[in-house]
C-alpha cells in the first residue's frame, strides 16, 4: 500500500459517515478483519481482507443536499448524522474529486442565477439536491439536479453555463421531487442534456446506469470482488445460474460466459431496464432478467420444480428473507455465492443455510468502504452430498 495520508477530516465528527477517521488504514483493515472473523470463522476459513492501494476518493457517486446558512449563503453538503441539519462540505476524502468540483460550480451558479434553494421546513424553493455519478473507466459524468418543481427558470442558460465550466459532463438530468420526504430522488425525470445515463466498464463489460439504478460505489474494489465471486462459483459452462438482487446485471453478465444460462432478478424497474440494455450491448444472449421481489421469484421457481446449479445473491444490508432462503434451498443449488455488505445479516443467513446441508468453504472480506465502518464479503457455500 502506498503511504499517503490526507490527515483527519475536520468534519468527521459532525458528518458521521467515516467512523474510522483517526485510525491508520492498516488499523481499519485489522478491525474489519476481526469483525468478519468474529462472525464467520466459526463456519469456515476467513481469508485476509483485500484493501485498497490508495484508500481515498473512491466513491463514484456523490450526493449533496442544498440549503442556506444563517447568513443566507448557499451551502451544499450532507445532513448531520441523524438530523436534517445541513453541514457544508467542499472537500471529502472519499468522494470523487471531479464530482466535488462540479458541485462547487453549481453552488456558485445557483447564486448567480438567483436560484431558489428548497427549504425543507416550508416546502418552498426549487433546488434540493445534486447527485453526480462518474464512470471511472469511461470518464462519463452524469449530473442530476433534484428540484421541487418541473419549471426550471433559465434552464437552457444554466445547462449551457454548467457545460462550459465542465465540458467533461456527458449528461444532465432534472429529477423532480415535490414530496416532503427523506428520499433524494423523485419519480419524474427530464433529460436536459445528453443521453440521460452514463456507461462504465467493469470486468471488461460495458454497463449503462441511470440515476436510480444501484451501482457499486467503489469500482476499483468491485472488480476484485466480482473476480473472486466468479472464481468461487467454479463454473464449467453447463450451469443454470441465478443472480439474485442483480441491480443492473453486473454479476450475472460477468459470469455468463462460463454458464449455460443466467437469470437475474431485481425489484427496481429502472435497474432491470438498464440490465436488459446492458445484456444487449455486451451481446450476451444466455441471460434474462425478471423484475420482481427476489423472494417471490424464488418461491415461484421452487414451486414450479425448477432447479438452479449456482445461486449468487447480493441482498441489501438487511440481508435475505426466509422466503428467499427456503425456496433457494428447495432448488438444491450445488453452490451458493453470497455477497454481502453487512457481516451481521450475512452471519445470520449463513447460520440458517448451514442447518440445511450447506457448508461454508470460505469467507473473503473486501474493503469497499475505506474510513467507513462497513465491510463487504464473498462467501462460498457448498451443498453436502446427501439429502436436504
Ligand atoms: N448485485 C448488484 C446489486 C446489489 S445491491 C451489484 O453488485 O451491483 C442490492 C440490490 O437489491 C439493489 O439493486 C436493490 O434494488 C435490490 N433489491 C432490494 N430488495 C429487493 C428485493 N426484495 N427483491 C429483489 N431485489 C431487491
Amino acid at each position: 500500500m502506498k503511504k499517503v495520508s490526507e490527515g483527519v477530516c475536520p468534519l468527521h465528527k459532525k458528518c458521521g459517515g467515516c467512523a474510522y477517521q483517526g485510525m491508520t488504514y492498516e488499523e481499519q483493515l485489522g478491525k474489519k478483519q476481526r469483525w468478519v472473523e468474529g462472525l464467520m470463522k466459526k463456519y469456515g476459513p476467513v481469508y485476509p481482507i483485500v484493501g485498497m492501494d490508495v484508500p481515498y476518493h473512491y466513491r463514484n457517486k456523490v450526493h449533496a443536499v442544498f440549503d442556506r446558512d444563517r447568513k443566507g449563503n448557499i451551502i451544499s453538503g450532507i445532513y448531520k448524522e441523524g438530523t436534517h441539519h445541513v453541514i457544508p462540505v467542499e472537500h471529502c476524502q472519499i468522494e470523487d474529486q471531479i464530482s466535488d468540483q462540479i458541485i462547487g460550480t453549481i453552488r456558485r451558479m445557483a447564486k448567480s442565477f438567483k436560484m431558489k434553494i428548497y427549504d425543507e421546513d416550508t416546502g418552498w424553493g426549487f433546488l434540493r439536491h445534486v447527485l453526480i455519478r462518474r464512470g471511472f473507466a469511461t470518464g462519463q459524468i452524469m449530473v442530476v439536479l433534484v428540484t421541487a418543481s418541473p419549471i426550471f427558470p433559465s434552464k437552457n442558460n444554466f445547462v449551457k453555463a454548467l457545460r462550459k465550466e465542465h465540458p467533461e459532463i456527458t449528461t444532465i438530468v432534472q429529477n423532480i421531487n415535490d414530496k416532503q420526504t427523506s428520499m433524494v430522488l423523485g419519480e419524474r425525470e427530464q433529460v436536459l442534456y445528453g443521453k440521460g445515463y452514463i456507461e462504465d466498464v467493469l470486468c471488461g463489460k460495458t454497463f449503462r446506469l441511470s440515476s436510480k439504478s444501484f451501482y457499486q460505489v467503489n469500482p476499483v474494489q468491485t472488480e476484485k470482488l466480482y473476480q473472486k465471486a466468479k472464481e468461487a462459483a467454479g463454473l464449467s459452462g453447463k450451469e443454470i445460474v441465478i443472480d439474485a438482487y442483480c441491480g443492473i446485471g453486473t454479476i450475472g453478465m460477468t459470469v455468463a460466459d462460463q454458464a449455460a444460462a443466467v437469470i437475474g432478478v431485481e425489484l427496481n424497474r429502472d435497474a432491470v431496464r438498464d440490465a436488459v440494455s446492458n445484456a444487449r450491448r455486451n451481446k450476451i444472449e444466455n441471460i434474462r432478467f425478471v423484475c420482481d421481489d427476489a423472494g417471490k421469484f424464488m418461491t415461484g421457481m421452487a414451486e414450479a420444480g425448477k432447479r438452479a446449479d449456482v445461486v449468487f445473491l447480493d441482498p441489501p444490508r438487511s440481508g435475505s428473507t426466509p422466503a428467499f432462503l427456503q425456496s433457494m434451498v428447495r432448488m438444491r443449488p450445488e453452490r451458493i455465492v453470497y455477497i454481502s455488505c453487512n457481516p451481521e445479516t450475512l452471519s445470520r443467513d449463513v447460520a440458517w443455510l448451514r442447518g440445511r446441508n450447506y457448508q461454508v468453504k470460505g469467507t473473503w472480506p473486501y474493503d469497499m468502504f475505506p474510513w467507513a465502518g462497513h465491510c463487504e464479503s464473498v462467501v462460498l457455500l457448498s451443498r453436502s452430498s446427501g439429502k436436504n
